[in-house]
Protein backbone atom coordinates (compact mmCIF):
# COMPACT_ATOMS: atom_id res chain seq x y z
CA UNK A 1 0.00 0.00 0.00
CA UNK A 2 1.32 3.56 -0.63
CA UNK A 3 1.33 6.12 2.04
CA UNK A 4 -0.03 9.26 0.00
CA UNK A 5 1.13 12.46 0.99
CA UNK A 6 -0.63 15.69 0.04
CA UNK A 7 0.40 18.75 1.02
CA UNK A 8 -1.24 22.33 0.59
CA UNK A 9 1.19 25.28 0.39
CA UNK A 10 1.87 28.38 -1.08
CA UNK A 11 5.53 26.62 -1.98
CA UNK A 12 5.00 23.38 -3.52
CA UNK A 13 8.71 23.97 -4.78
CA UNK A 14 9.69 22.92 -1.02
CA UNK A 15 8.94 19.70 -2.12
CA UNK A 16 10.09 16.72 -1.66
CA UNK A 17 12.73 18.51 -0.50
CA UNK A 18 14.77 16.71 2.03
CA UNK A 19 12.60 13.73 1.24
CA UNK A 20 13.90 13.16 -2.19
CA UNK A 21 17.27 11.93 -1.12
CA UNK A 22 18.46 8.97 0.75
CA UNK A 23 15.95 6.41 2.40
CA UNK A 24 12.64 8.47 1.74
CA UNK A 25 13.84 9.42 -1.79
CA UNK A 26 14.63 6.05 -3.02
CA UNK A 27 11.08 4.75 -1.20
CA UNK A 28 9.39 7.52 -3.07
CA UNK A 29 11.16 6.19 -5.94
CA UNK A 30 10.15 2.56 -5.25
CA UNK A 31 6.47 3.95 -4.54
CA UNK A 32 6.19 2.77 -1.15
CA UNK A 33 4.87 6.93 -0.89
CA UNK A 34 3.66 9.62 -2.88
CA UNK A 35 3.82 13.06 -2.84
CA UNK A 36 1.84 15.74 -3.97
CA UNK A 37 1.94 19.02 -3.52
CA UNK A 38 -0.62 21.58 -4.04
CA UNK A 39 -0.63 25.21 -4.56
CA UNK A 40 -3.23 27.19 -2.09
CA UNK A 41 -2.77 30.40 -4.25
CA UNK A 42 -4.91 28.19 -7.14
CA UNK A 43 -8.11 28.27 -4.74
CA UNK A 44 -8.01 31.59 -4.60
CA UNK A 45 -11.49 33.26 -5.10
CA UNK A 46 -10.16 36.47 -6.92
CA UNK A 47 -8.26 37.61 -10.02
CA UNK A 48 -5.79 38.45 -8.22
CA UNK A 49 -5.46 35.48 -6.37
CA UNK A 50 -5.41 36.39 -2.47
CA UNK A 51 -5.01 34.25 -0.20
CA UNK A 52 -4.47 36.51 2.87
CA UNK A 53 -5.80 39.44 4.63
CA UNK A 54 -5.28 41.69 7.80
CA UNK A 55 -6.06 40.42 10.77
CA UNK A 56 -9.67 41.62 12.41
CA UNK A 57 -8.89 43.77 15.03
CA UNK A 58 -5.96 44.62 13.84
CA UNK A 59 -2.42 43.91 14.54
CA UNK A 60 0.37 42.99 12.78
CA UNK A 61 0.75 40.78 9.63
CA UNK A 62 -1.61 38.42 7.57
CA UNK A 63 -3.93 35.89 8.33
CA UNK A 64 -4.69 32.85 5.99
CA UNK A 65 -8.41 33.50 4.41
CA UNK A 66 -10.45 30.40 5.20
CA UNK A 67 -12.83 30.11 1.98
CA UNK A 68 -9.49 29.46 -0.04
CA UNK A 69 -8.16 27.22 2.88
CA UNK A 70 -11.47 25.26 2.64
CA UNK A 71 -11.61 24.97 -0.74
CA UNK A 72 -7.69 23.78 -0.86
CA UNK A 73 -8.71 21.47 2.25
CA UNK A 74 -12.25 19.90 -0.16
CA UNK A 75 -9.85 19.73 -3.17
CA UNK A 76 -6.86 17.38 -0.90
CA UNK A 77 -9.44 15.04 0.57
CA UNK A 78 -11.13 14.58 -3.21
CA UNK A 79 -7.75 13.36 -4.21
CA UNK A 80 -6.79 11.65 -1.35
CA UNK A 81 -9.62 10.00 0.29
CA UNK A 82 -9.72 8.38 3.99
CA UNK A 83 -6.22 11.06 5.13
CA UNK A 84 -6.70 12.91 7.90
CA UNK A 85 -5.88 16.73 7.50
CA UNK A 86 -2.97 17.78 10.00
CA UNK A 87 -2.49 21.56 10.02
CA UNK A 88 0.83 22.65 10.93
CA UNK A 89 0.45 25.23 13.87
CA UNK A 90 2.40 26.12 17.50
CA UNK A 91 -0.89 25.93 18.73
CA UNK A 92 -1.68 22.77 18.32
CA UNK A 93 -1.63 19.25 20.00
CA UNK A 94 2.32 18.47 20.11
CA UNK A 95 3.02 15.71 17.09
CA UNK A 96 4.28 12.07 19.36
CA UNK A 97 5.48 9.08 18.08
CA UNK A 98 2.59 7.19 19.15
CA UNK A 99 0.37 8.91 16.53
CA UNK A 100 3.38 9.09 14.06
CA UNK A 101 2.49 5.26 14.40
CA UNK A 102 -0.57 5.77 13.82
CA UNK A 103 -0.27 7.65 10.93
CA UNK A 104 2.30 5.92 9.18
CA UNK A 105 -0.23 2.43 9.23
CA UNK A 106 -2.89 4.86 7.60
CA UNK A 107 -3.37 5.38 4.24
CA UNK A 108 -1.66 9.09 4.34
CA UNK A 109 -1.92 12.69 5.15
CA UNK A 110 -2.78 15.69 4.12
CA UNK A 111 -0.43 18.63 5.65
CA UNK A 112 -1.65 22.41 5.27
CA UNK A 113 1.18 24.93 5.86
CA UNK A 114 0.22 27.98 7.39
CA UNK A 115 2.58 31.56 6.48
CA UNK A 116 1.88 34.89 7.84
CA UNK A 117 0.27 35.28 11.44
CA UNK A 118 -1.18 31.90 10.08
CA UNK A 119 -4.78 30.27 9.85
CA UNK A 120 -8.06 32.10 10.12
CA UNK A 121 -9.64 30.42 13.38
CA UNK A 122 -12.73 29.43 11.76
CA UNK A 123 -11.33 26.88 9.78
CA UNK A 124 -10.81 24.66 12.61
CA UNK A 125 -14.52 24.62 13.14
CA UNK A 126 -15.96 24.22 9.70
CA UNK A 127 -13.85 21.67 8.70
CA UNK A 128 -12.51 18.16 10.15
CA UNK A 129 -8.90 19.26 10.85
CA UNK A 130 -6.66 17.81 13.60
CA UNK A 131 -4.04 21.15 14.32
CA UNK A 132 -0.23 19.79 15.24
CA UNK A 133 2.95 21.50 16.32
CA UNK A 134 6.34 20.03 15.97
CA UNK A 135 7.52 21.92 19.51
CA UNK A 136 7.46 24.99 21.60
CA UNK A 137 8.96 27.23 18.63
CA UNK A 138 8.39 29.62 16.42
CA UNK A 139 8.71 28.34 12.32
CA UNK A 140 8.32 30.68 9.58
CA UNK A 141 6.08 28.73 7.86
CA UNK A 142 4.56 24.96 8.22
CA UNK A 143 6.77 23.45 5.58
CA UNK A 144 9.30 22.26 7.87
CA UNK A 145 6.89 20.97 10.27
CA UNK A 146 5.06 19.18 7.16
CA UNK A 147 8.57 18.19 6.46
CA UNK A 148 9.34 16.78 9.70
CA UNK A 149 5.70 14.40 10.48
CA UNK A 150 6.39 13.46 7.02
CA UNK A 151 10.27 12.32 7.31
CA UNK A 152 8.98 10.20 10.99
CA UNK A 153 6.10 8.97 9.02
CA UNK A 154 8.50 7.61 5.96
CA UNK A 155 10.67 5.91 8.02
CA UNK A 156 8.32 3.51 9.68
CA UNK A 157 6.52 2.80 6.40
CA UNK A 158 7.48 -1.20 5.91
CA UNK A 159 10.49 -1.42 4.11
CA UNK A 160 11.96 1.81 4.27
CA UNK A 161 14.48 0.84 6.92
CA UNK A 162 17.09 -1.65 6.81
CA UNK A 163 17.18 -3.16 9.98
CA UNK A 164 13.22 -3.78 10.88
CA UNK A 165 14.46 -4.15 14.96
CA UNK A 166 16.06 -0.17 14.70
CA UNK A 167 12.88 1.24 14.04
CA UNK A 168 11.03 -0.03 17.68
CA UNK A 169 14.07 0.02 20.10
CA UNK A 170 14.70 4.16 19.45
CA UNK A 171 13.65 7.31 21.42
CA UNK A 172 10.45 7.74 22.95
CA UNK A 173 8.99 3.88 21.39
CA UNK A 174 8.51 2.45 24.88
CA UNK A 175 8.21 6.19 26.48
CA UNK A 176 11.96 6.08 27.75
CA UNK A 177 14.70 7.76 25.67
CA UNK A 178 16.99 5.57 23.99
CA UNK A 179 19.94 4.65 25.54
CA UNK A 180 23.83 5.95 24.56
CA UNK A 181 25.50 4.30 21.40
CA UNK A 182 29.44 3.73 21.02
CA UNK A 183 31.55 2.46 18.00
CA UNK A 184 34.88 1.74 17.23
CA UNK A 185 37.80 2.90 17.68
CA UNK A 186 37.63 1.43 21.76
CA UNK A 187 39.34 4.74 23.27
CA UNK A 188 39.09 7.79 21.80
CA UNK A 189 40.83 10.94 23.27
CA UNK A 190 41.84 9.05 26.21
CA UNK A 191 37.58 7.85 26.08
CA UNK A 192 36.67 4.46 26.57
CA UNK A 193 33.68 2.23 25.25
CA UNK A 194 32.14 1.56 28.83
CA UNK A 195 33.69 -2.23 29.68
CA UNK A 196 29.83 -3.85 29.51
CA UNK A 197 29.35 -3.31 26.08
CA UNK A 198 32.67 -5.56 25.01
CA UNK A 199 32.15 -8.19 27.66
CA UNK A 200 29.84 -10.14 25.36
CA UNK A 201 27.36 -11.01 27.85
CA UNK A 202 24.08 -9.32 26.09
CA UNK A 203 21.88 -9.88 29.13
CA UNK A 204 24.33 -7.56 31.10
CA UNK A 205 24.42 -5.26 27.89
CA UNK A 206 20.36 -5.54 28.03
CA UNK A 207 20.17 -4.57 31.70
CA UNK A 208 22.83 -1.95 31.49
CA UNK A 209 21.29 -0.32 28.57
CA UNK A 210 17.65 -0.27 30.26
CA UNK A 211 19.55 1.25 33.18
CA UNK A 212 20.67 4.21 31.35
CA UNK A 213 17.48 4.45 29.49
CA UNK A 214 15.97 5.69 32.60
CA UNK A 215 18.27 7.15 34.15
CA UNK A 216 18.58 9.55 31.11
CA UNK A 217 15.05 10.10 30.97
CA UNK A 218 14.45 10.74 34.53
CA UNK A 219 17.21 13.56 34.24
CA UNK A 220 16.75 14.83 30.91
CA UNK A 221 12.94 14.57 30.40
CA UNK A 222 11.48 14.40 34.00
CA UNK A 223 7.80 14.51 31.59
CA UNK A 224 8.64 11.60 29.82
CA UNK A 225 9.87 10.22 33.33
CA UNK A 226 6.41 10.50 34.62
CA UNK A 227 4.50 9.55 31.94
CA UNK A 228 6.58 6.38 31.68
CA UNK A 229 6.40 5.49 35.65
CA UNK A 230 2.18 6.06 35.61
CA UNK A 231 1.62 3.63 32.37
CA UNK A 232 4.38 1.23 34.25
CA UNK A 233 2.85 1.04 37.67
CA UNK A 234 -1.02 0.71 35.46
CA UNK A 235 0.02 -2.11 33.59
CA UNK A 236 1.43 -3.84 36.76
CA UNK A 237 -1.78 -3.20 38.24
CA UNK A 238 -3.39 -4.47 35.33
CA UNK A 239 -1.50 -7.57 34.99
CA UNK A 240 -2.13 -8.11 39.05
CA UNK A 241 -5.91 -7.75 38.08
CA UNK A 242 -6.40 -10.11 35.29
CA UNK A 243 -4.39 -12.91 36.86
CA UNK A 244 -7.10 -12.69 39.97
CA UNK A 245 -9.44 -13.00 37.28
N1 LIG B 1 1.29 33.74 14.71
C1 LIG B 1 1.48 32.34 14.94
C2 LIG B 1 2.77 31.86 14.33
C3 LIG B 1 2.74 31.81 12.83
S1 LIG B 1 4.19 31.10 12.19
C4 LIG B 1 1.52 32.06 16.43
O1 LIG B 1 2.10 32.86 17.17
O2 LIG B 1 1.01 31.02 16.86
C5 LIG B 1 3.68 30.75 10.54
C6 LIG B 1 3.31 29.34 10.25
O3 LIG B 1 4.40 28.49 10.53
C7 LIG B 1 2.17 28.77 11.07
O4 LIG B 1 0.91 29.09 10.51
C8 LIG B 1 2.43 27.29 11.02
O5 LIG B 1 1.90 26.70 9.84
C9 LIG B 1 3.94 27.22 10.95
N2 LIG B 1 4.55 26.91 12.26
C10 LIG B 1 5.29 27.74 13.01
N3 LIG B 1 5.70 27.14 14.14
C11 LIG B 1 5.22 25.88 14.12
C12 LIG B 1 5.29 24.78 15.01
N4 LIG B 1 5.95 24.85 16.18
N5 LIG B 1 4.66 23.63 14.66
C13 LIG B 1 3.96 23.55 13.49
N6 LIG B 1 3.86 24.56 12.61
C14 LIG B 1 4.48 25.73 12.91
Amino acid sequence: MTFAATVLTLYPDMFPGPLGISLAGRALERGDWSMDAVQIRDFAKDKHRTVDDTPAGGGAGMVLKADVLASAIDHARSTNPGAPVLAMTPRGKPISQARIRELAAGPGAILLCGRFEGFDERIFEGRDVEEVSVGDIVLSGGECAALMVLDACIRLLPGVMGAASSGTEESFEDGLLEYPHYTRPVEWEGRTIPEVLRSGDHAKIAAWRKRQAEDHTRSRRPDLWERHVDARDQSASGARHSTKD
